[in-house]
């Protein structure tokens, strides 16, 4: 094979990687982005039912309070039945009782109804502050990971870089500027294999002459449909 194609095989490796280094440059702040979103997201569940718990258990008290407090007035109500002289005095004693019954029982059934549902939030509080640690570790650990990857993104497309222009220095201008384009207009592989007598990246036919020349591989043939460079890599070509 001829040395230009050798040297496109390796040079088309390192832009494959280049690509994907600027691509991360991308996608490792998004990544980073959501995981510190996530660690937010579980703490604030986990605060907010906490307060929401400590305001149900202040409400609560402050409505037990309220139903001892009517209850003694309850009390005092039945305490005056025994000195009622009239029918007059009595249906009215007896509709203030029934009022003060009646709300008294509709503050305990909501009385009943706030117990289960700090109950509820009681079961719940714990698994969203387990939750929210277990996520913190977990991302920050991951945080961490990404953010040295991000610090070296710069140093290592240096180096790639440099083997870059090693590998044009060895290579013919002309066949360099055919590189450039196709890569530019086409993007992934410059150089690929002939695949079953077709181009190995758009699956034009090729003539046999050609076929025979790209086995030879003393010139390059390129795709007369996209421009690849054609290479014969046997098992795969034929
Ligand atoms: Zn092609």
């Amino acid at each position: 094979m001829l040395s230009d194609l050798e040297m496109l095989l390796k040079l088309q490796v390192i832009d494959y990687d280049l690509g994907e280094l600027e691509r991360s440059k991308e996608y490792i702040p998004d990544m980073m982005d959501n995981l510190r979103k996530e660690i937010q997201d579980t703490m604030e569940k986990y605060d907010t039912t906490e307060k929401e718990l400590s305001e149900a258990r202040v409400s609560l008290k402050s409505m037990e309070l309220e139903v001892k407090t009517k209850n003694e007035e309850l009390k005092k109500l039945q305490g005056q039945m025994m000195s009622i002289k009239t029918n007059k005095e009595y249906d009215a004693l007896i509709s203030q009782i029934d009022s003060v019954k009646e709300y008294v029982s509709e503050r305990e059934t909501a009385i009943l109804d706030l117990m289960q549902k700090i109950e509820e939030m009681e079961g719940g509080i714990d698994d969203y502050k387990s939750k929210s640690e277990e996520t913190k570790e977990q991302n920050d650990k991951q945080l961490a990971i990404l953010q040295e990857k991000m610090d070296s993104v710069g140093s290592k497309i240096d180096v790639k870089e440099a083997e870059r222009n090693n590998i044009i220095e060895k290579v013919s201008r002309r066949t360099m500027s055919v590189y450039e384009r196709v890569r530019k207009n086409r993007g992934g592989d410059v150089v690929v294999p002939a695949r079953k007598r077709a181009c190995g990246a758009c699956y034009k036919a090729l003539p046999p002459h050609l076929i025979q020349e790209i086995k030879r591989g003393d010139r390059i043939i390129t795709c007369d449909n996209c421009g690849r460079m054609l290479i014969w890599v046997n098992g795969e070509s034929d």
